[in-house]
């Protein structure tokens, strides 16, 4: 007999060679029925597998991770399976399981182009192979076997890897006629594969190579159910609509240019009006609490990074020293501003009266990403982080937590963020060597994370050995509104920064102490976090936020004059309008201006113009009826007025 051990630490005993089938059986015939695979001592495995010896078991369904896992990779072989039906003498590279679905890098045979319109008949051939109920049959082969078998196939791409492997440790699935070169794991077999659909194709160098052949990348997702599918696909519509990269050009937000270079946004004069307006928010905000803002310099000197330790850390995987002609000084573009802040700290000297000091800067840093990893506003190689530092002693960690809280309250609020998560990342205890700071200080901190957290009533996970060497620190998820998940604000305490810099301040006792100190950023960047508020309010930002609140449209030139006078009024109130005075029909300004997601429209004509009115349509609502546009600016007025009076 052999002891298997549960999650739950709970044993049993089973017979050697139990499989994880078996062992579910055991425990249920339902959990039999959703259980896709099995980690033995920490390693994902099929549940056809005999386990031999003492074991630490989990049994995995699709909400699993492990479980998705093996679920799309068997629909990768699935899916080759029918690649290899449909287009014989296709050639195939690796097909791995991905964060929503899987993918095949393949070269099909002369003449054969997978688009789109190949997409059913696949779909369809995947689904007549399930019908099959194909079992997935592993089998060691010696690596002399394995190069024969798939040379006889043609298969170079699979040779090309079997020739890098150890012999002796190779393995094979087959399910029907097609046989993979493939470590696992996998489904039993491919009949719980319900639902299957093609989504694109790209094009891949083999192995990422440029100068490889080029292979096609076949993309796909499948599920246990049909509904998942379909609900799958409507949440990939709805996400598709609020891209914000697509919004962002509608809107006029921000747009980048090959020449300025990849990742580096350049922001329009309507979303610079947003990001100010954000910015302008979050500094009233922080005036309250006490921050002070400075501004430092887009470069610093290399020694600066020497002394922070980033340059040892990220040196040579950031933009490279810039150097100066005549002195050949080194500097980099900044990566992060703390070192910088750092310095304005250590300006001048500074007794325990002078803290909590909260230095806070909209500060534009620059990280190098690979090309390939860069996407709209949320992977960048240049953004602004709503920064701030705090200087404090070790016990205003709480209270400097609780404010930060507050202020990460008010602004999810403010953007309608109602849902949201917390994250702890504390120390792994079993490991306490490898944390700078003392033991004391740490687990002060830590409590006052945990504390803040409970009398604030944030329900936050603690993750044991998250936190980085230098301190704990607190993360903020949002979920929007169609229930993505997005990481946002961070505090971070840290004891290593003061340490390098050896920043002090003369404590009440008259002698030296080293502060404590907290970065924070309630947005995270800017640019991710508008890209995050564009796709949450699908460009359909609050009305005192939004670059434009009104914009007037005169049915026909005769009235341009009238529109103007509007508009002049609006923007005397304070009221951002413009005029859509271009010489196009009614109906076609009215479409143009609602994909510009303008709150209002004012469409003014021959009635209007004599009785001093302006006809009102809201964004999403239609027709409002007819109003003075003295009236008009007034509710604006008071609209804005009620949403920011209680920020
Ligand atoms: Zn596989
Ligand atoms: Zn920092």
């Amino acid at each position: 007999m052999i002891k298997i051990t549960f999650p739950d630490g709970s044993v049993r005993e089973y017979e050697a060679g139990v499989t994880g089938l078996q062992i579910a059986e055991s425990i249920s015939p339902r959990l039999a029925q959703d259980v896709i695979a099995c980690g033995v001592n920490g390693e994902t495995t099929e549940l056809n597998r005999p386990i031999n010896a003492d074991a630490a078991i989990k049994l995995y369904k699709f909400d699993d991770e492990e479980g998705k896992h093996a679920f799309w990779h068997t629909s990768a072989h699935l899916m080759a399976e029918a690649l290899q039906e449909l287009y014989p003498g296709t050639q195939f590279g690796i097909g791995p399981a991905i964060e929503n679905g899987f993918y095949y890098d393949v070269m099909t045979p002369e003449g054969v182009k997978l688009n789109e319109t190949e997409f059913p008949k696949i779909e369809k051939k995947m689904q007549e192979l399930v019908q099959r109920k194909e079992a997935l049959v592993r089998e060691e082969i010696s690596k002399q076997d394995a190069l024969d078998f798939f040379g006889k196939r043609g298969q170079t791409y699979k040779n090309e890897l079997i020739e890098e492997l150890e012999d002796g440790h190779i393995t094979t699935y087959t399910q029907g006629n097609y046989t993979d070169l493939c470590r696992g794991p996998h489904l039993m077999s491919t009949a719980p594969i319900k639902a299957v659909k093609v989504l694109s194709v790209a094009a891949a160098y083999w192995r990422g190579d440029e100068k490889r052949p080029m292979m096609t990348r076949v993309y796909g997702i499948s599920f246990p159910k049909k509904k998942m599918l379909d609900e799958y696909i409507e949440k990939l519509e709805e996400a598709k609509k609020r891209d914000h990269r697509k919004i962002g050009k509608e809107m006029e937000l921000f747009f980048f240019s090959d020449r300025v270079g990849k990742g580096l946004p350049m922001w329009l004069p309507k979303g610079t009006a947003l990001r100010i307006r954000l910015q302008d928010f979050l500094r009233k905000i922080q005036k309250r609490y006490g921050y002070q803002e400075v501004m430092t310099p887009h470069i610093g000197g290399k020694s600066l990074y020497v002394t922070s330790g980033h340059y040892a850390h990220y040196g040579k995987d950031s933009f490279q020293p810039i150097h100066t002609p005549e002195e050949d000084e080194e500097y980099m573009l900044k990566p992060m501003n703390c070192p910088h802040h750092c310095e304005i700290y250590a300006s001048q000297p500074r007794s325990y009266k002078d803290l909590p000091l909260r230095i806070a800067e909209f500060g534009t840093v620059y990280r190098y990403e690979q090309s390939g990893e860069l996407h709209g506003l949320t992977r960048v190689r240049s953004f602004t982080q709503d920064d701030a530092h705090i200087f404090c002693t070790p016990d205003q960690v709480k209270g400097e937590f609780l404010r930060v809280m507050d202020i990460i309250g008010i602004i999810f609020k403010a953007l309608d963020f109602k849902d949201f998560e917390a994250q702890i990342s504390l120390r792994d205890p079993s490991d306490k060597e490898k944390y700078i700071g003392s033991d004391e200080v740490w687990a002060e901190a830590e409590r006052a994370i945990i504390e803040a957290c409970e009398e604030k009533g944030l329900t936050a996970r603690k993750e044991l050995g998250e936190a980085a060497f230098y301190g704990p620190k607190l993360d903020f998820m949002v979920k929007d509104a169609i229930g993505r998940r997005w990481q946002l604000g961070t505090i971070q305490v840290d004891y290593n920064l003061p340490e390098r810099f050896k920043l002090e301040y003369t404590g009440a006792d008259n002698d030296k102490h080293r502060p404590v100190m907290i970065h924070r950023a309630p947005f995270g960047s800017m640019e991710r976090f508008c890209a995050v508020l564009i796709e949450h309010t699908a460009g359909h930002f609050p009305l005192w936020l939004t670059p434009d609140q009104v914009v007037v449209l005169p049915i026909s030139e005769k009235f341009n004059d009238y529109a103007r006078q509007v508009n002049k009024y609006l923007n005397d109130h304070d009221v951002r309008s413009t005029v859509d005075d271009r010489n196009e029909k009614i109906g076609r300004k009215i479409r143009d201006n609602e994909l510009k997601r303008i709150p209002y429209m004012l469409v003014v004509g021959e009635k209007e113009a004599a009785e001093g009115t302006v006809s009102v349509r809201k964004q999403g609502q239609g027709d409002q009826g007819s109003m003075n546009y003295q009236d008009f600016a007034q509710k604006i007025d008071t609209e804005v007025r009620e949403m920011t009076e209680q920020l």
